[in-house]
């Protein structure tokens, strides 16, 4: 869009300057009626470039939605520089059950870039894609842990992807994790059409956490700097740890799981980070930490099988670099808080010797 005083999107004119809330059609129900995506369109006086910030692309994942509805109140906010479309929830039919998936069971974020003749996923997947993602230069995409998970906030992209890990490091959610994602996630396919995106995950699905929605504003404000949108720095913690692996622990016995760990606790290899008996506290067996690392996710349900995730964990490189991101969570004040908050969900017991 070369024009930059007048634009049209999704059917409206909106001029420079101006934020006009609209919707996007994606659909049609069972009763014949239109199902559309709401959103805001927000211009700015200058041009710029056009990032879209998604929730709720997985129906159920919620703290995203809260963390643009919190931008959304203030009807003056926006961008001086370039477009953004601020979209609360993309997956309206996932959200409307409660749900991850949508009606006919599929995960819309394997469906992308989507199918103008597929099944009624792909099809949706294609207008988000041609609708949203062809006309951006950049996205973010929020997500939470699936059911029975949380997440400590963290940002993912590929790291081979100059330009998503520079808006990861801006995001500044303190742990960057490398990888493309899964194929025909949103993340991935827009990347590969053009459009560096990426995800940041943080919390629970069915919440709005506030130190959860504090990570992704702040995060989201950060990225829009970088990109010169809106004036001011980065508010970007210092030495943000970048992982490349990572490994759910996972039970090696049904039972109770008493927790020694909560998100965002740094570990050193071999220490106790859950502890497995029955319900009448026999049998116990102990999950130690495979390797130096950060608990990046964990189970928010404490009764398991063998096989069952526990703790997820980042592959730190030494014990230094364990006491270095300890120190660098505890400076940083809205990482300290979702580690506070986080753990406030999770009983963290001593193990007993
Ligand atoms: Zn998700």
């Amino acid at each position: 869009m070369t024009d930059w005083k007048t634009q049209t999107w999704f059917g409206h004119d909106i001029d420079a300057g101006q934020h006009r809330n609209t919707e996007l059609e994606i659909s049609e129900s069972y009763s014949g009626r239109n199902i559309a995506i709401p959103l805001r369109v927000v211009r700015g006086v200058e041009p710029g470039p056009t990032v879209f910030v998604t929730g709720a692309l997985h129906g159920d994942e919620l703290n995203g939605t809260g963390a643009i509805r919190s931008f959304l109140a203030d009807p003056e906010w926006g961008p001086v520089r370039g477009n953004v479309l601020m979209i609360p929830v993309l997956n309206v039919l996932g959200f409307e059950r409660h749900s991850r998936y949508l009606p006919d069971r599929r995960d819309l974020n394997r469906c992308f870039p989507g199918n103008a003749s597929g099944s009624m996923a792909t099809r949706m997947a294609k207008v988000i894609f041609d609708e949203i993602v062809a006309k951006c230069d950049f996205g973010i995409d929020l997500h939470t842990a699936a059911v029975r998970r949380t997440n400590y906030p963290n940002v993912r992209c590929d790291f081979k992807n100059d330009e998503c890990l520079r808006l990861a490091t801006a995001f500044g959610a303190g742990v960057i994790l490398d990888g493309r994602g899964p194929k025909g996630s949103f993340r991935r396919e827009a990347t590969a059409a053009g459009c560096p995106t990426i995800v940041v995950e943080g919390g629970e699905v069915w919440k709005v956490e506030p130190s959860v929605v504090d990570c992704m504003t702040r995060g989201i404000v950060n990225v829009l700097q970088e990109l010169e949108m809106i004036d001011g720095e980065p508010e970007v913690p210092e030495n943000q740890v970048k992982l490349k692996q990572t490994k759910w622990v996972r039970a090696e016995r049904g039972g109770f799981m008493d927790m020694h760990v909560s998100p965002g606790t740094t570990v050193v290899k071999g220490q106790p980070l859950a502890t497995n008996s029955s319900l009448v506290q026999e049998d116990q067996n102990r999950l130690e930490a495979p390797f130096d690392g950060i608990v990046i996710g964990m189970t928010t349900l404490p009764a398991v099988q063998p096989g069952e995730p526990v703790i997820h964990l980042g592959k730190l490189s030494s014990p230094k670099t364990v006491r270095r991101v300890e120190k660098q969570t505890q400076a940083d004040e809205v990482q300290r808080t979702a580690q506070e908050h986080l753990s406030t969900n999770v009983q963290v017991v001593e193990p007993m010797d």
